[in-house]
């Protein structure tokens, strides 16, 4: 049920457009120069419920008109915002932690209407992003310089940070919430202004974040929102124009390596959290319940559809079957349903779910074994059963690529050098895990494995306080942790000199 606002002769609409999703009014508008807008053209485009295959409503498509007034807007307010006070910037992003807070169950509802995660996983996306706003509200008021001694003596060098300038912020469906405080937090906090671009398959959420942020404060032009169906032709559009000085994108590897080709012209700061492989190790000495816990989370959160999402399971033949027979145990448990309330919720739409259908069947042929699951859900929506393989080969397809999907593929090793070699085997290097009692193997494996993020006896590494990204083809830069800040910041150093003072 869609309710649109009436036009004025402007274009922009006497009362914002809304649709009602899970009982929250949402708006569906492009969000430009404070307000919420049609596109010029007009057009919109429909978003999924991938629980039913239901349309949820629709939202403005912005066309590049709508992207040249987003860019306008964030090039002009871009000084004052950069030269508001810290403290400022810090109590709007604080008001905004507090209405995320708030809005809890209503942006968790949004989260897993169209994302499909189950009701509990979206209230823990909500927690979790919204403490990105409370970590750069802390951050942004304490970033300092330096103020150093040439070595020669004579002059002393300052050096401070200055915001980068407008960015692009470019987010994905997975975690439609938390990827945009992620970024939007780091840029405002930074004194940048930002245009987000959702996930094609997830606005409504990043429009409910906006709408938050404009009534935490955020003043007009400094954040738009620029839904679209046309991602490449508007990232093409503004990045060719050197008024926008930083990219901020999480995705694919393709769409990454393609960013920065059109980053290189105007030689254009970017940041890149890109896709994953992760192994996770199981040592022999292993706790195995504890490691089938981690298991469950780092391969299950999201239906598995998360670059951090364990992939491959390289477990050591003495405990090969333990592991398995348990982890297989509670992957059956898995419920379910079309409503919110199960544990697995539904792949994000009918491509990805044929792409996992996909891997599986080839890794099958390929001599894998199913220990459970193996098949699409009949019935509406995209769900596939939660999954898990052994006798998976290292060279098996699902073993090169991201599944992004709820298959847990195990292969046998038979020791702790060959697992990690296989480990990073891979062009990837995002996150990896590691389940040993043995604290001291578990340092020395986290340092060998080639990531930008390692869990020791943990199946979680999301957290606002740690340094997310990759290395390798996993990205470039940090989000959130003591440094993710700096990616939005530029250090300006000011040479004094100083002559000795005149007796
Ligand atoms: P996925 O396949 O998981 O959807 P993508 O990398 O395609 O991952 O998408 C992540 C984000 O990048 C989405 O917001 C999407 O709209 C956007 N996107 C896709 N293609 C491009 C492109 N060529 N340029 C800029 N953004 C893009």
């Amino acid at each position: 049920m869609t309710s649109i606002g009436k036009s004025t002769a402007e274009g922009v609409l006497d009362r914002p457009a809304t649709v009602r999703v899970a009982g929250v009014d949402v708006p569906t508008g492009l969000f430009l120069g404070g307000e919420w807008r049609p596109s010029a053209s007009g057009s919109r485009f429909p978003v999924e419920d991938p629980r039913t295959g239901d349309t949820l409503g629709h939202v403005a498509d912005a066309d590049p008109a709508d992207a040249e007034e987003a860019l306008d807007g964030a090039a002009r307010t871009q000084p004052e915002w950069g030269r508001r006070t810290p403290r400022e910037r810090a109590t709007i992003l604080s008001t905004a932690f507090d209405l995320v807070r708030a809005r809890r169950e209503d942006l968790s509802a949004v989260i897993a209407a169209e994302t499909g995660k189950p009701l509990t996983e979206a209230r823990g996306e909500v927690d979790y992003g919204g403490e990105f706003l409370r970590w750069f509200a802390e951050q942004t008021a304490h970033l300092h310089g330096d103020y150093a001694v040439a070595p020669n003596g004579g002059f002393r060098v300052l050096t401070t940070k200055v915001p980068i300038g407008p960015c692009l912020l470019i987010t994905p469906w997975n975690f439609p919430l938390a990827m945009v405080t992620r970024k939007v937090g780091a840029a405002l906090a930074a004194g940048c202004t930002a245009i987000l671009k959702p996930a094609e398959q997830t606005p409504l959420t990043a429009a409910l974040m906006v709408d938050l942020l404009h009534q935490a404060g955020v003043p007009e032009g400094v954040v738009s929102l620029l839904p679209t169906t046309g991602a490449a032709a508007q990232s093409q559009q503004l990045m060719s124009d050197p008024r926008l000085r930083k990219v901020s994108f999480t995705g694919s590897t393709a769409v990454g390596s393609t960013l920065l080709t059109q980053a290189a012209p105007h030689i254009m700061c970017s940041s890149m959290e890109l896709g994953g492989n992760a192994p996770f190790l199981v040592l022999a000495d292993a706790d195995i319940p504890a490691a089938v816990q981690g298991a469950m989370l780092a391969k299950f959160r999201n239906g598995g559809q998360s670059c951090v999402a364990a992939n491959r399971f390289l477990v050591h033949a003495d405990v090969a079957e333990a592991f398995t027979s348990r982890l297989t145990e509670q992957v059956e448990k898995l419920t379910s349903t079309r409503e919110p309330d199960g544990q697995l919720g539904p792949l994000i739409d009918r491509r990805q779910r044929q792409r996992v259908a996909d891997l599986v069947e080839d890794a099958v042929r390929g001599g894998a074994r199913v220990r459970c699951g193996g098949a699409v859900v009949e019935g509406d929506g995209y769900f596939y059963q939660g999954t898990v393989l052994d006798r998976v080969p290292h060279d098996a397809p699902i073993a090169r690529q991201e599944i992004f999907g709820p298959v847990a593929t195990v292969t046998t090793v038979t020791s702790d050098r060959r697992a990690v070699d296989l480990a990073n085997d891979t062009p990837y290097g995002l996150a990896a895990f590691v389940y040993t009692r043995d604290l001291n193997r578990a340092m020395y494996i986290a340092e060998a494995l080639e990531a930008g993020m390692v869990g020791v006896n943990r199946g979680l590494v999301s957290e606002p306080s740690a340094p997310f990204g990759g290395v390798k083809a996993s990205g470039l830069g940090r989000e959130g942790g003591p440094t993710g800040i700096e990616h939005y910041l530029e250090t300006k150093a000011i040479s004094l000199d100083l002559p000795p003072l005149k007796a």
